[in-house]
């Protein structure tokens, strides 16, 4: 396994229950130091009204992360405090109406504002869709409790940089040594996979985003669910609210900066300036306020990216015949890569994405019935964008 944050831990403790003994390298000195790293995230669930692949992959994915959450301690590392989206605009409002009518009422429902400010326990303009059983989670204690079985070896300070395939085996080296083999590799590693040659064609981009951590007062402890508009603030954990979180497609940097600090406490405004008086945002010097900085790796379909990859030229001259009939699929067995696998691609929600897609990674592996509807696994496969790019003919 290569990768320490909420993809590689929900691989390792999905194949540790089956058995298998796993290595984690990670190349930092401890597991979620990345996009796995924030303090709180949110379990929210943007669902289609129109039951789309990935709908159907959120709302699996909830209810089993949800099931998850249960062995982890309630308040520190997570609380099922609900999730309100805030009717912000009319067209978010004739979403919700759309959403509230095809779903059940115990996963979601509408409020009217006084409703919902009464729920949340601040001061709101808006009513909005109110989710029972989501909440917020502390994403590296997730990856701890994953982590934490006896058939998963942790190793921190390893960086893959290369992998070698030597008599039936993948050799992870970091340059000079060799790091670990085995005859299966799984890559978690977020974008960082674009580094390894057969995962190097993979249309994930790094999309860097901010929180900023607000100290809790006497008055904002009165929030009691999370609140979401445009960005997010949770409930305090540990005498904080997190407030998330900016998105900026072009900075590599990772430095925290008080451009996005003050783009997140205009996003709390929009979400409640009684909740921003609360927590006396505004009087707080915008270069004293904390949080931190990272990547999201997303793709374009923004499903993830979850199963066994194949050899993309290869693979490219096998199906060739797909680019000029789609239809005349070839009859010819697909160039795996023996035993090289990949979970990855987890946007801006792989707190809900990440525990389910170990499982269904788990069933490609060990030829289980899938965790998922077939057609909602094959809209997560590594090979769906190589196949679109043959069907249109720009292979
Ligand atoms: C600001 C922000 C806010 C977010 N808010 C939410 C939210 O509210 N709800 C939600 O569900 N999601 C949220 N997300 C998204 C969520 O955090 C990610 O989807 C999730 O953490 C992705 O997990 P991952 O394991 O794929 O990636 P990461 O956590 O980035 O883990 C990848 C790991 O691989 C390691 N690695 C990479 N390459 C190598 C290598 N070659 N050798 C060794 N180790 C390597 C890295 O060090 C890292 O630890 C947020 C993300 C950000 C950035």
């Amino acid at each position: 396994m290569i990768g320490g944050g909420l993809a590689g831990c929900a691989s390792a403790t999905s194949l540790a229950a089956r058995g298998w003994q796993v290595q984690l390298l990670e190349r930092h000195d401890q597991l979620a130091q990345e996009a796995s790293g924030n303090p709180q995230g949110v379990l929210y669930l943007k669902l289609s009204a129109h039951g789309t692949a990935l709908s159907q992959m959120i709302l699996s994915g909830f209810g089993y992360t949800r099931r998850q959450l249960e062995h982890l301690q309630r308040g520190l590392d997570w609380d099922g405090c609900g999730v309100l989206q805030l009717a912000f605009n009319t067209k978010e409002a004739e979403r919700q109406a759309q959403l509230a009518a095809a779903f059940p009422a115990d996963l979601l429902h509408v409020l009217d504002q006084p409703h919902a400010q009464a729920l949340a326990g601040i001061g709101l303009e808006h009513g909005g869709l109110f989710y029972p059983e989501g909440g917020w989670v502390h994403p590296p204690a997730l990856c701890q409790w994953q982590a934490k079985h006896s058939q998963i070896q942790v190793m921190t300070h390893q960086e893959v940089l290369e992998l070698r395939r030597v008599d039936q085996q993948w050799q992870a080296w970091d340059g000079e040594r060799m790091l670990a083999s085995a005859a299966v590799v799984i890559l978690a590693g977020a974008a960082e996979i674009k580094r390894f040659p057969a995962s190097a064609e993979l249309p994930l981009k790094r999309i860097r985003g901010q929180i900023t951590r607000l100290p809790q007062t006497a008055h904002s402890q009165s929030l009691a669910t999370v609140v979401c508009a445009e960005g997010y603030v949770a409930p305090p954990r540990q005498g904080e609210h997190t407030l998330g979180a900016s998105f900026d497609f072009k900075s590599q940097d990772l430095t925290p900066t008080t451009a996005e600090h003050a783009g997140n406490l205009a996003m709390l405004r929009e979400i409640s300036s009684d909740l921003l008086q609360r927590l006396n945002a505004e009087q707080l010097p915008l270069d004293s306020l904390q949080g931190r900085a990272a990547f999201r790796c997303t793709s374009p379909d923004y499903l993830p990216i979850v199963g066994p990859l194949a050899d993309p030229e290869a693979f490219a001259e096998t199906y060739a015949a797909l680019g000029k009939d789609a239809r005349q699929v070839p009859d010819l067995p697909c160039p795996w890569l023996d035993g090289l696998y990949i979970n990855s691609g987890h946007g801006s929600r792989g707190l809900i994405t990440a525990p389910l897609s170990g499982e269904l990674l788990a069933a490609w592996l060990e030829n289980e019935p899938l965790p998922l509807p077939r057609s909602v696994a094959e809209a997560c496969h590594p090979n769906r964008f190589a196949l679109r790019r043959l069907i249109r003919g720009k292979a």
